[in-house]
């Protein structure tokens, strides 16, 4: 049985693109409905083609992780775009960006846009938080859409994945889209008044092709709510901090006041930035304040 990749979900049709770049226009079976599976964009699933342009979803395989706003399974990668100016640049926002990604496994990439419009000495700040995110292991690249500085670095990343953008409106999505591939520039309206588009209509999604990956054409992690997140997880979503809580002395240490805490002593000995430890703690108390869900 062929298998494919849901790219569309449109008036109860699934648009299944195939290895080969095809895309079959398919009903669900009945099974599903049994089953109470909603296949979601991005799904992998088997289908049975009736014609050629026609078929049926048999079966949707077990998704990796599914966003909720908007609805896409099985993302790989986020694209976390942040402009070094207008608006300015935020260590606190992308740290917040950085912990919702991380919690649903998701790959981030850092992209810092329009660093054409940087002073020299902002351009530098960038560059030193260029250096401490990727000492943590963050790919982090510079941009700007005006002079195509890094675009084609970001290309690459695209290539196999699924990949959603993400980042505060006005910093600069769409125009890097746009950058990446000029040759859409017929589908380029379509692109960006999708990326651009507000809270309330992001509830439709599509993958488009870009550089043999697929994009999401609405941007993701419209909600910064920790609203799934416990204490204990938070750990994981700092790598440099759950590095060194290895060696912290009592097991789930949360770094907070417990004595013989390695990620204290990290930060004192300026090895972890201050920025992301003071993050970490407001993180903590975020959680720690939030309302029981019932
Ligand atoms: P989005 O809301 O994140 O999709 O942001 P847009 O791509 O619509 O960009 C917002 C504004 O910033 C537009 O006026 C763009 O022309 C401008 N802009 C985006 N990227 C750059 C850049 O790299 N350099 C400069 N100078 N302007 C940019
Ligand atoms: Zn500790």
């Amino acid at each position: 049985m062929p298998e494919g990749k849901i790219v569309k979900a449109l008036s109860g049709f699934y648009y299944v693109l195939d290895e080969d770049g095809i895309v079959t226009q398919c009903r669900g079976r009945g099974v599903f409905r049994k089953k109470k599976i909603t296949p979601l964009v991005g799904d992998e699933v088997v289908f049975q083609a009736e014609n050629e342009t026609d078929g049926y979803i048999l079966e949707v395989k077990q998704r990796k992780n599914e966003l909720v706003r908007p609805p896409v399974a099985n993302v790989d990668q986020a694209i976390l775009v942040f402009s070094s100016v207008e608006p300015s640049f935020s260590t606190a926002l992308l740290d917040r960006f950085l912990v919702l990604v991380e919690f649903n496994h998701i790959e981030p990439i850092i992209c810092i846009t329009k660093m054409d419009l940087a002073t020299k000495e902002e351009g530098k700040k960038m560059e030193e938080y260029a250096d401490h995110y990727q000492k943590v292991g963050y790919p982090v690249i510079l941009t700007s859409s005006e002079t195509d500085e890094g675009i084609h670095d970001l290309a690459p990343f695209l290539a196999g994945k699924i990949s959603v953008f993400a980042g505060q409106s006005g910093v600069g999505k769409s125009s890097l889209l746009n950058a990446i591939r000029p040759d859409l520039a017929l589908k380029t309206d379509e692109i960006s008044t999708h990326l651009g588009r507000g809270k309330h209509t992001t509830r439709h999604v599509e993958l488009i092709t870009i550089d043999n990956g697929l994009v999401a054409d609405t941007p993701g992690f419209s909600s910064l709510e920790f609203t799934d997140i416990e204490l204990e997880d938070l750990n994981y979503c700092f790598p440099e901090i759950q590095k060194a809580s290895e060696d912290c002395k009592f097991r789930g240490c949360l770094h907070l006041s417990e004595p013989k805490c390695k990620v204290k002593e990290e930060v004192a000995a300026f090895k972890i930035p201050a920025y992301r430890y003071e993050h970490y703690t407001e993180f903590i108390q975020e959680i720690k304040d939030r309302k029981p869900k019932y």
